[in-house]
């Protein structure tokens, strides 16, 4: 049987840590660290993923400004709210919650939020950054798996990690926050041929398809370490990309859903506030 990954428990850790750096933050800059939190429609998912965020920001003392829009809102009024954002000195960071509807365009929207707000490292500065292996923001799911990885001292070095999806989000910047760790990467996606057989060969699997339970025990080498970013709603409740009870008894450690990847998601998030606002007061902005 696999060892856990407890992410709840290492993400309250980074959480606690965080609030004494927010203490002295304050102490020393007079200010509370702000991030404004831009929420369009009425998603159930995002609503959860949102309030959460907020919840955090309160835990550590990050003060939240949240800015809901209608789903019938243009990306005019998105990019209203964002640009002055941007203008405002007192907020140090600005999240978009994905997805925007439809009729707003994306990219767009995430062009406005300045590289040094942007905590979610998904603007090009940062993700640039993150292929330079710079100093930056990363985005915070990769970024909260390699924590994991570490909290166990995996061994990464020269490791074969296999990466199943190829998002913006998180399959590519997790690979190559993974081969700035000395990884050997292989990233699979939708096209990829004998899905099975590169899954076999990997010392370190990442799964974020967003398919439930599409990892099973006979994709995986004996003593792999999984990490399983899916957040799947199914009538059964949540349940992430791998088949947790099959691959738990092959795999040396796997993190679960929930309690793994998605509490170190939003710690992550709240370090990367953290270190936007100390960018931001060292650079005189
Ligand atoms: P996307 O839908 O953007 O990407 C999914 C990827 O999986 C794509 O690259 C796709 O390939 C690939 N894929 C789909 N089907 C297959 C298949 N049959 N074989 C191999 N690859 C396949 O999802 P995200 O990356 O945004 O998210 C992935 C999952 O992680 C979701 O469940 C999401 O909810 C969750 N998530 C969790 C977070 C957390 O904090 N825990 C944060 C972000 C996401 P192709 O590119 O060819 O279409």
């Amino acid at each position: 049987m696999a060892c856990i990954i407890d992410g709840k428990a290492l993400a309250a850790e980074i959480k606690r840590n965080l609030k004494k750096d927010a203490e002295e933050f304050e102490t020393r800059y007079g200010r509370k660290i702000t991030l404004a939190v831009i929420l369009v429609g009425e998603n159930p998912a995002s609503c959860v993923y949102v309030n959460n965020k907020v919840k955090a920001a309160e835990f550590v003392g990050i003060k939240s400004l949240s800015f809901r829009l209608p789903e019938s809102a243009t990306e005019r009024d998105v990019e209203q709210v964002v640009k002055s954002l941007a203008a405002d000195k007192s907020v140090d960071g600005i999240l978009v919650q994905l997805p925007l509807p439809k009729h707003i365009n994306e990219e767009k929207i995430l062009s406005l939020v300045p590289p040094e707000k942007d905590v979610d490292g998904f603007t090009a500065e940062n993700v640039g950054n993150t292929t330079l292996f710079k100093e930056g923001i990363n985005s915070c799911t990769p970024a909260g798996i390699i924590y994991m990885l570490k909290s166990i001292n995996a061994p990464l070095c020269g490791k074969h990690a296999v990466v199943i999806g190829r998002s913006n989000i998180v399959g590519k910047p997790v690979a190559m926050l993974l081969l700035k760790e000395n990884c050997t990467i292989t990233v699979c996606h939708s096209k990829t041929e004998n899905l099975g057989e590169i899954t076999r060969q990997a010392d370190i699997l990442i799964a974020a398809v967003g398919k439930p339970r599409f990892v099973k025990a006979d994709m995986v080498k004996d003593g792999a370490i999984v990490i399983d970013v899916g957040i799947n709603r199914t009538e059964s409740g949540l349940c992430g990309d791998v088949d947790f009870d099959g691959v738990k008894d092959k795999a040396s450690y796997i993190s679960p859903v929930p309690g793994g990847v998605g509490p170190m998601t939003i710690a992550t998030l709240m370090q990367n506030v953290y270190k936007c606002a100390v960018r931001r007061e060292n650079a005189g902005l």
